[in-house]
């Protein structure tokens, strides 16, 4: 896979060296289990205790703040159902959004049978949460508000301070899934006002398996795993040490002069985003061209099937990723492009790259080129195209 150019590290990222270095020891030497009382266990819990902090240090929050767990879909999971099991006699009533993570809206349409009420907030035609909408979809019953940090699909950043503050005010728990935003953008989370955060290890160059959440002080939240008591009993299990540690290091080097790694890779992504808008006709960048992830490009190309497009790219070596049907195993294309109102023939042609601090521009101009290319050849074959053209 050496010629590999890798643009899709919205769907998983490698591991870094440098993480994969600090986790390598505690599989062969520094294995002790963290229960343990001797010093081989001890190592490794100071090890865990080392990586919370440095969790806790990317988010602005306390170390006692934040909780381990197996992924980003853990974590949604275990915030929504345990609220949602917790409150039940105070209100059965959670808001979220129609462009959510599929581990917050199957968690959802789950409590859903279980006699609870979602409401799933429209978005604009760029993915944006309207705080109104948000003001006048709370009731009495409502218990929990569960709003992206930033969509995984179109890259749009949601005003998560601004939505934050609207459920303090009524005194409604606020979570976000920060999994694709984490690391990309800086998050302070006793600014933004969030009670509970999601984030994964693999999204941000940790390993697979491996996340966390965080958890404002004061918040009770159930437990998730019953058994020992690692994580504060809320999650038994013996821990995953060199995933943690690994987690502990991607992150504390995610959040290293973030703000510039952020300039570079957006600088990049709007490159592609005008030579693509340039040299393709018949083209939309969905999401928001302002409020987006660094990394984050995405088009629809009218006439073109996504299957198509990701096909040609891999046989040119570039791993991307479409909103469309078989890819997702279903049907329908992707709820996120139809929720910000693609028709379903557009919503097919769809293409997401995702690039990072080590997408250079001569991989962009390679990308672009053939890109161009594959357009072309697919359009030709495509009745519908000849038709347009000879309008
Ligand atoms: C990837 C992703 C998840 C799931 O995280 P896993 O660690 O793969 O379980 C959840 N939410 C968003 C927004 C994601 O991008």
């Amino acid at each position: 896979m050496e010629n590999l150019i890798y643009m899709d590290n919205a769907a998983t990222t490698a591991v870094k060296p440098e993480v994969l270095e600090v986790m390598l020891p505690y599989y062969t030497q520094a294995y002790g289990n963290p229960s343990s009382i001797y010093t081989l266990g001890q190592n490794a819990k100071e090890a865990i205790d080392a990586a919370r902090e440095k969790v806790a240090k990317a988010l602005n929050a306390k170390s006692e703040e934040i909780f381990f767990s197996g992924g980003g879909s853990e974590s949604d999971n275990w915030v929504l159902k345990g609220i949602a099991d917790l409150y039940r006699d105070k209100g059965n009533h959670i808001i979220t959004t129609k462009i959510e993570h599929h581990a917050i809206l199957h968690t959802a349409q789950y409590l859903e049978k279980h006699g609870f009420k979602v409401t799933y907030l429209d978005v604009d035609k760029d993915g944006l949460v309207d705080p109104k909408d948000l003001e006048a979809a709370i009731t009495d019953d409502t218990i929990l508000i569960s709003i992206m940090f930033a969509n995984n699909e179109i890259g749009t950043i949601e005003p998560i301070g601004e939505l934050a503050r609207i459920a303090k005010e009524h005194k409604i728990l606020f979570h976000t899934d920060a999994v694709q935003a984490v690391g990309n953008v800086p998050i302070d989370v006793k600014e933004l006002g969030v009670d509970m955060l999601s984030l994964s290890g693999h999204k941000i160059h940790a390993p697979k398996g491996v996340g966390a959440l965080y958890v404002r002080k004061g918040i009770r939240l159930p437990n998730l795993i019953h058994g020992g008591a690692q994580e504060k009993a809320k999650r038994a299990g013996t821990e995953n040490v060199a995933g943690i540690v690994g987690l502990g290091k991607a992150i504390e080097l995610a959040t290293e002069n973030i703000e510039q790694k952020a300039k570079k890779i957006s600088e990049l992504r709007d490159y592609m985003i005008e030579n693509i808008e340039k040299r393709i006709d018949f083209v939309k960048l969905n999401g928001s061209r302002t409020k987006r992830l660094p990394g984050n490009i995405n088009f629809s190309f009218e006439f073109i099937e996504g299957e198509g497009l990701l096909l040609f790219l891999d046989l040119a070596g570039i791993a991307a990723s479409s909103g469309s049907a078989c890819t997702s195993g279903s049907l329908d294309p992707s709820h996120v492009l139809l929720s910000i109102g693609l028709p379903h023939e557009i919503a097919h042609g769809s293409l997401r790259l995702t690039i990072n601090e080590d997408t250079t521009y001569e991989e962009a101009d390679y990308v672009i080129e053939e890109l161009v290319k594959i357009v072309d050849r697919l359009r030709d074959m495509s009745p519908l195209w000849h038709e347009r053209k000879n309008k």
